[in-house]
């Protein structure tokens, strides 16, 4: 059937397990009148993803739902997803990929990617005093220019 209009979000319409007709429950959320087997759209599926994961990311819940990003980022633009009215928490930290809702990193990542900015700095300081120690060992001008500022 090519009826794009109904079937942009995968509308399940008969039952995969016994055939019988599947009847909208609101929310995205579909159950055979026979069987009772629930079945989902793609916004159902997003939906209840990110109700089971607050703050994931579309690549997650692409991933975990096979629902498309494009999909998934126009039911945001319909704010017929509840994350929509707080999008920014679709935003992946780029060292973890935890869910963020600013910057590119979350604060755990940014506190060790400080940390250890702050480690090279302490080390390329320390090898250059050292480097300097061992070549300044003779000379007057030398000691000098080792005395630290303060
Ligand atoms: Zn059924
Ligand atoms: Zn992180």
């Amino acid at each position: 059937m090519d009826c794009l209009g109904l079937d942009k979000y995968h509308r399940p319409h008969i039952c995969q397990k016994c055939g019988g007709v599947m009847i909208y429950k609101g929310v995205g959320e579909y159950h055979c009148e026979r069987c009772d087997e629930v079945a989902y759209d793609d916004y159902g599926k997003v939906r209840l993803y990110v109700e089971q994961h607050p703050g994931a990311t579309v690549v997650e819940a692409e991933a975990a739902t096979g629902v498309s990003r494009k999909t998934i980022r126009q039911l945001l633009r319909e704010e017929r997803l509840e994350v929509a009215a707080d999008s920014r928490s679709f935003l992946a930290c780029q060292a973890c990929g935890a869910p963020i809702r600013s910057g590119s990193f979350c604060p755990q990542c940014a506190q060790k990617r400080q940390k250890r900015m702050e480690e090279l700095a302490h080390r390329s300081i320390t090898e250059g005093m050292q480097g300097r120690m061992i070549s300044n060992t003779a000379g007057q001008e030398g000691a000098k220019r080792f005395t630290r500022d303060k």
